[in-house]
């Protein structure tokens, strides 16, 4: 039950992915999160950085598709802005809407990877649905309150799975 939450990837950010990495082991789709993945909570636009990664994840021929859990008001601006399809108030980590976005675009489960900040969203949403889980650490401090829960629940798997030795924070691999 816990291995449910180790992510298969785990990189300091979204720019210390190797993408070109995950092109070659058959990936052809990156599902990101939008809140302390790409953007601080309370940010309301994406960076340059950020608008120059997809680019480079269109480049090498990924579909970059942004799934948040937030409200579609919030998700639009940055559909907009990084020129990608989104899916809005996606209740990750339930299953529904991942299956939704296989069958709209025909991918394999094995053929996406998924990039997030929680473990309980994110990093358990992925690997229930046996996609590439690859956690970052989230971008600021500061979390919606809804996220506050899920992250004291968040801190407790994390002490669970370093007891257990499936998991540490700041030791990165790929
Ligand atoms: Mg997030």
């Amino acid at each position: 039950m816990i291995e449910k939450f180790v992510p298969d990837i785990y990189a300091q950010s979204i720019y210390r992915i190797d993408y070109e990495k995950l092109v070659k082991k058959g990936i052809k789709c990156v599902i990101f999160d939008l809140d302390n993945t790409i953007v601080p909570v309370d940010r309301s636009a994406p960076s340059r950085d950020a608008v120059n990664l997809m680019f480079k994840i269109k480049s090498l021929g990924l579909k970059p598709i942004l799934m948040s859990n937030s409200m579609k008001k919030r998700v639009e601006p940055f559909r907009n802005i990084l020129e990608i399809d989104s899916c809005a108030s996606s209740k990750k980590p339930l299953k529904k809407n991942y299956k939704k976005i296989l069958s709209i675009y025909k991918f394999k489960n094995e053929e996406v990877a998924c990039i997030g900040d929680q473990l309980i969203t994110d990093i358990w949403g992925a690997n229930g649905m046996g996609m590439t889980s690859i956690l970052v650490n989230p971008i600021s401090k500061k979390d919606k309150t809804i996220t506050l829960f899920n992250r004291f629940l968040e801190g407790i798997i994390m002490k669970r799975l370093e007891s257990k030795e499936l998991f540490k924070k700041g030791a990165y691999y790929d």
